[in-house]
């Protein structure tokens, strides 16, 4: 489907990106800049449906890495410029600052090796701090936590709000979406590609972004390169309701030979989650929690945060790292054809690096012979919704006499009206899960119990579409199963349907 209707398609794009996460819309957000004709080629029905859309959600400082990989580089250099990012796009982003906790004196020894990756990657303002300090910058933290290692420059973000925001300042700017568009067979075709997805259709393009998260292996080996693999692994969360329990910054364990230990961290919008545990997998497509996994992550947090309330437990969710095996981010041109560059086995700390990995990107593209002339008028700046929660009083008086929908509340756990969510679908969401992560209804402690059939409604008013095509999140995730609304219709009266 494209879904740029209108936009003045070529027959052969410049570039075409495939995959829709942080990657692949924070690579096209910047090279929508350039006078170039772009387009973002997606599996799903939205952007932000793969690891950008379940992950910690952590601007990580950049001691984690090794010294001189591309993850440590790229770390640190997307920590540097994440604020202005954020800040063009209308992102949330708090420099909250991380502290990873030492509980004895091995602990202790790990955190002067992450001290002193984080001196050579040249992760800035880092201290190595006792038990009594970190508890005066984190009251929360354990008594039992000796010594920490303090990261005043990592912050915390909302993934998915960043990657589509990427996305609607991208095709502001000119980009052209294919969603619902896996690509599964790629022909040469003179100086371009022929990108064959599901269905017949086909994208043709000079130069192409492989940013296909967790099967960017496959699509490599569709030009006939198999320099490189890909395996999942598995993180589980537990997500809490807000509460006063909630840390106000990010506290990770020393790693150990255990593990790298869990997080408790808080979200950007105020919950707190603990997690992810890391589990290798060999499927792509498991993404199912387990008792086991939140039995684990309660243990391991109450440990960080003994206060933790953990019956403010909202829901349970998981996403798969997409783990390379090279053991870095393989951010490079493709040996076998010179014009597909790589943006693969972007695991932890890929959505801190998403900006860096897009400069890169234009860097390889450039190396490779893509002319990039920056074009006149290209705008950075993309409004995000307003939060009808988030307004003074006199603001909400004010849209609501403007438009009285915004005065109507759908979700009531986040206070979310109709206006906010007939804005989500004018902006591109076609799924539930789509409102969902632009708004936040259904994001609450209800879990969309009670306002998932009015959610329902409007996507269908606004779309035009019959309700029962709505998904949860595309393909055959659909929201009403036929049978129940059959039924339904077949009694003779409502005394017979409640009988
Ligand atoms: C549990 C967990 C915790 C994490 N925590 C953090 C953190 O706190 N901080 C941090 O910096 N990083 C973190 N990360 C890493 C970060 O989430 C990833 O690096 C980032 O989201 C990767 O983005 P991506 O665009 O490469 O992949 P994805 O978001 O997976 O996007 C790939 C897209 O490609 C599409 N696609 C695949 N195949 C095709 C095809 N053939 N045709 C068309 N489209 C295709 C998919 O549908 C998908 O939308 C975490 C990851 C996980 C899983």
């Amino acid at each position: 489907m494209l879904e740029a209707d209108g936009l003045n398609r070529p027959d052969v794009f410049d570039c075409a990106v495939i995959g829709g996460g942080v990657i692949g819309c924070a690579a096209a957000r910047l090279l929508s800049r350039y006078d170039i004709s772009l387009a973002l080629i997606e599996a799903s029905e939205d952007v932000s449906t793969g690891a950008s859309r379940a992950n910690s959600g952590i601007a990580h400082a950049g001691y984690d890495a090794a010294p001189g990989s591309a993850m440590a580089r790229l770390n640190v250099r997307g920590s540097a410029i994440y604020g202005q990012w954020c800040g063009e796009l209308g992102v949330p982003f708090e420099r909250c600052g991380s502290l990873v906790l030492a509980f004895g004196e091995t602990d202790s020894r790990a955190l002067a090796e992450l001290y002193e990756s984080g001196l050579a990657n040249g992760v800035p303002d880092m201290s190595l701090i006792s038990g009594d300090e970190a508890r005066a910058l984190e009251p929360r933290v354990s008594p039992d936590a000796i010594r920490a290692l303090w990261a005043p420059t990592a912050g915390i973000t909302s993934p998915y709000q960043l990657t589509i925001a990427c996305w609607e300042n991208a095709r502001a700017n000119g980009l052209a979406t294919f969603f619902d568009t896996r690509v599964t067979g790629v022909d040469c075709s003179g100086d371009h590609f022929i990108l064959n997805a599901d269905g017949g259709a086909s994208v043709r393009a000079r130069y192409v972004i492989n940013a296909a998260g967790l099967f960017a292996d496959e699509v490599a080996r569709m030009f006939a390169d198999s320099s490189f693999s890909i395996k999942p692994r598995k993180g589980e969360y537990i997500l809490l309701d807000r509460d006063d329990s909630t840390p106000r910054r990010v506290l990770f364990q020393a790693p150990s030979a255990m593990g790298k230990g869990v997080l408790v961290s808080p979200t950007a919008d105020g919950n707190a989650f603990a997690g992810p545990t890391a589990l290798d997998q060999t499927d792509k497509a498991d993404a199912s929690t387990t008792r086991e996994g939140a039995d684990e992550l309660r243990r391991l947090a109450l440990r960080s945060v003994p206060g933790l309330n953990l019956r403010a437990a909202i829901t349970a969710f998981s996403g798969l790292r997409a783990v390379g095996s090279t053991g870095d981010f393989i951010i490079r041109a493709s040996d076998i054809q010179p014009r597909l560059i790589h943006a693969a086995g972007i695991a932890s700390p890929g959505l801190t690096s998403a900006p860096a990995i897009a400069e890169e990107l234009a860097d390889i593209l450039a190396a490779q012979g893509l002319a990039l002339k920056e074009k006149p008028g290209w705008n950075p700046v993309r409004a995000p919704i307003e939060r009808f929660a988030a307004m003074t009083t006199e603001r909400q008086a004010e849209v609501i006499a403007d438009d009285p929908r915004w005065g109507h509340v759908i979700c009531r756990c986040e206070t979310v009206t109709e206006g906010e969510i007939v804005e989500a679908i004018r902006r591109g969401a076609r799924s539930m899960d789509g409102v969902k992560r632009r708004v936040r209804a259904g994001m609450g402690r209800c879990q969309g119990g009670f306002c998932a059939p009015r959610v329902i409604e409007l996507l269908s008013r606004e779309r035009g579409v019959p309700m029962d095509s709505i998904t949860k999140s595309g393909g055959g995730s659909l929201m009403l199963a036929g049978p129940i609304r059959e039924s339904a219709r077949g009694f003779a009266s409502e005394e017979e349907a409640r009988a």
